[in-house]
């Protein structure tokens, strides 16, 4: 597939091409002064400064506050296959050259813009990939980007999980279903040794967080005799790790009953002692005051909630949520106790989830020192010139004893 060579042309307003010159990727509708040509949505455009000077290509995409992705800042390149395999080909090979695979049957192959390919991830399961198309640019591609993945992966089954509320914004119809290949019936990932169970049609995301891989594996070395809660377990990723690690006990919280059915699954699947853990369908905002209300302790706590902050218009609701799960969670915590906190928002930023941590430490009146600064595993690379991309952040704090 070739584009046709007379491409739209976007030009921007007087002034708003620095973040492109920085290698920003993406052009927000308020820095557009035309658009030049009709454009469809997800066709390529060259992008101009304002004074005519070449900036590079990009998708466009009408719908979208973010109305062009860039996919080239080079004025020779042409959006062909060629070009999306090489940027495939470069992406898998730096996931080979992390050597994830010597821990994991499950990596993100692709992550969007950290990969040079905006709207695009991948994640791998054994012989299974997992596409998630995020952009109209991306969508554009998708069957050449899939072709080139079969092409180069040899994988039993390409499954599409277009499904994120991202695509709403993109305006963007969802899918769900097989691309290539068969869909084996029981799909099981080994992570360190642990076995989980993925479902990659109807699970969260592409079927796992794979961003928590290094996560999960220092709260099993941290879990040692310790009693442990893990609130938003999903399907018992920190879980299981504890229960390895030789917890005493671990009591997990979600409000998916789905999701505790194949935590329970996983347990067996690993034959790991049922008595140990304990699983609660709930809220946790409600099962953490009810816990703080039995007067109930524990060494170690894990709170990795959902996105409550997709974009920054969000943030000011979600520091709320950030602060009361905090702060109930310092509360339940036994002196020199630990708590492994999380945001996977991309609209709260590290030093903004810091202060809020920090805000909730002060009102439980607890003295909390940082002992980890913690993000997503290496398969998930941020841009320097794209920090937006570190969505999750991560502090592994340990309270005065
Ligand atoms: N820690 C997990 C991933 C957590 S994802 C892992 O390592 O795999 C977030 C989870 O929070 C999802 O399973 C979702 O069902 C759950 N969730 C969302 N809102 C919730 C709420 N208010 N109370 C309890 N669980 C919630």
């Amino acid at each position: 597939m070739k584009e046709k060579t007379n491409l739209g042309l976007c030009i921007l307003k007087a002034g708003r091409e620095k973040s492109l010159l920085r290698r920003h990727p993406w052009i927000f509708s308020g820095a557009i002064e035309r658009v030049n040509g009709q454009p469809q949505n997800g066709d390529t455009v060259a992008v101009h400064a304002s004074q005519g000077t070449f900036l590079g290509y990009a998708a466009y995409n009408a719908l979208s506050k973010i109305s062009a992705r860039m996919w080239s800042w080079q004025e020779s390149d042409r959006m062909d296959a060629d070009f999306f395999r090489h940027k495939i080909s470069v992406a898998l090979a730096a996931r080979r050259a992390l050597n994830i695979a010597q821990h994991s049957t499950g990596i993100r192959l692709i992550h969007g813009e950290a990969d040079g390919l905006p709207g695009l991830v991948v994640d791998q399961y054994n012989d299974v990939l997992v596409i998630q198309i995020g952009s109209a640019g991306a969508e554009k591609w998708r069957k050449v980007c899939a072709d080139i993945l079969q092409d180069l992966c040899r994988p039993a089954c390409i499954y599409e999980r277009s499904d994120s509320d991202s695509r709403t914004l993109e305006g963007l119809p969802e899918r769900n279903g097989v691309l290539l290949g068969t869909l084996p019936d029981a799909l099981v990932l080994t992570e360190h040794g642990i076995h989980f169970g993925v479902d990659v049609a109807h699970g969260q995301k592409t079927g796992f967080y794979l961003d928590q891989r290094d996560n999960r594996a220092l709260i099993g070395e941290l879990a040692h005799d310790k009693d442990v809660l893990n609130c938003f377990c999903y399907s018992g990723g920190f879980s299981l790790y504890a229960l390895r690690g030789g917890a005493k006990s671990v009591l997990s919280i979600d409000s998916s009953a789905e999701a505790l059915q194949l935590a329970q699954h996983n347990v067996a699947l690993n034959a790991l002692d049922v008595e140990r853990a304990q699983w609660q369908c709930e809220d946790v905002f409600q099962a953490l005051r009810k816990l703080r209300d039995q007067n109930k302790k524990f060494d170690l706590i894990i709170l990795d909630p959902p996105k409550f902050a997709p974009t920054a218009a969000f943030a000011e609701k979600a520091a709320r949520g950030y602060k009361d799960i905090n702060l109930l969670g310092f509360k339940l915590l036994n002196p020199g106790g630990m708590l492994a906190t999380y945001s996977c928002s991309g609209g709260i930023s590290d030093d903004l989830f810091q202060k809020i941590v920090a805000g909730a430490a002060l009102d439980a009146g607890v003295e909390a020192q940082i002992v980890y600064k913690l993000h997503a595993a290496a398969d998930h690379p941020v841009l320097l010139s794209f920090p937006e991309g570190a969505y999750l952040k991560g502090l592994l704090l340990r309270v005065a004893g």
